[in-house]
Parts: structure tokens; sequence; C-alpha cells
């Protein structure tokens, strides 16, 4: 029996979950935003939850790929201790001249969740505080939302798809409740 699809809500991890420390191999400072719990309790029953994060630190020589992955689970257990299951953390360890397929805003990671989760990516949101994001979000088909934490306000100017602009974690699943 064919699973029914279910829709997706795709989280930036760095500037969306919590703060942007920039190229960051220390679990023990992957501390999320005050507002990130309560804020993904909400999304739950209706959405599968994944986390896509560009990590070029990786590729540029800053970061080891197993200290960003230790990041990556601490956040996962963070949200599983507090019952906000992570379906699959999708983590793109090169940089932008590497001409990769899982870069955001590439489509890689969102296909693979379509084809490995069964995500219906036209019901699907993306949040994230980078307009590689939001386009992220176009590439899929699916709706961006774009957060002004991060690095969001700094990118502001260069948005160049549509998408609604929020001030933070929590106002962006309220944008996607509202839909
Ligand atoms: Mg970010
Ligand atoms: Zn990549």
């Amino acid at each position: 029996m064919a699973r029914r699809s279910r829709p997706a809500v795709f989280l930036d991890r760095d500037g969306t979950l919590m703060e942007d420390l920039g190229y960051l191999g220390d679990p023990a400072r992957a501390v999320l935003f005050p507002d990130t719990v309560p804020a993904l309790r909400r999304l739950v029953e209706r959405f599968d939850l994944f986390i896509v994060t560009n990590q070029s630190g990786v590729a540029k020589g800053l970061i080891r790929y197993d200290d960003a992955c230790r990041v990556n689970e601490r956040v996962r257990d963070t949200l599983a201790a507090a019952g906000i299951q992570i379906r699959d953390v999708y983590c793109c360890p090169h940089q932008r001249s590497d001409g990769c397929a899982c870069r955001k805003p590439n489509p890689h990671f969102g296909r693979l969740a379509e084809s490995a989760h069964g995500i219906d990516l036209a019901g699907s949101f993306v949040i994230g505080d980078h307009p590689a994001d939001v386009e992220f979000a176009a590439n899929l088909g699916a709706r961006g939302i774009y957060v002004l934490t991060g690095h969001g306000a700094k990118h502001r100017d260069e948005l160049a798809v549509p998408c609604a602009v929020v001030s933070g974690i929590a106002a962006a699943v309220d944008e996607v409740l509202s839909r």
C-alpha cells in the first residue's frame, strides 16, 4: 500500500534555528534560539521536518566534516529531546566553486526527501536566512519563507524570488500554518 505523501518543512540551520556562529565545529556551541522549540512543536503534526545546511567550511578546510555532522546531531538530539523529530539532516560540505549538485539553492536534497521519504514538495516550505534558501524553495516548487535573524537582514536586498519575509522562526511557523 502506497504511503500517502506528506508535506515537509525544510529548515536551514545557522541563522534560522540558532545563531550563525560561522563554520561551527563544536557541538557545545550549538544553542537553539529560545523560540525554536516552541515554534517547531506547532509543525510536527502536519509536516515532516528536515534540516538542510550548507557547510562550506568543510571544503575550505576550516572545520572537519565529522565535526559539522556532530553539530548537526546535537541540534537533532536537542530537538528530539523536546519531542520534535527531524526526519533527516542533509549537509552539503562543498563550497560554491566546487559546482556540486547538493549545495542550496540546488534542489538535490529536496528531491532526495521526495524520493526517500515520500514528500509532497508542492505542499512544502523552506525556512531560511539566506537568499539561497528561498531560491532552493523556488527550485523545488515549494514556498520560501525568509527570516531576518542570522544573515537575513544583511542579505534582504538580494532576494531574487518571491517569498514571505518574517522576523524569525516563530513568525515563519505562523506563516506556514496560515497557508
Ligand atoms: Mg543560514
Ligand atoms: Zn554539495
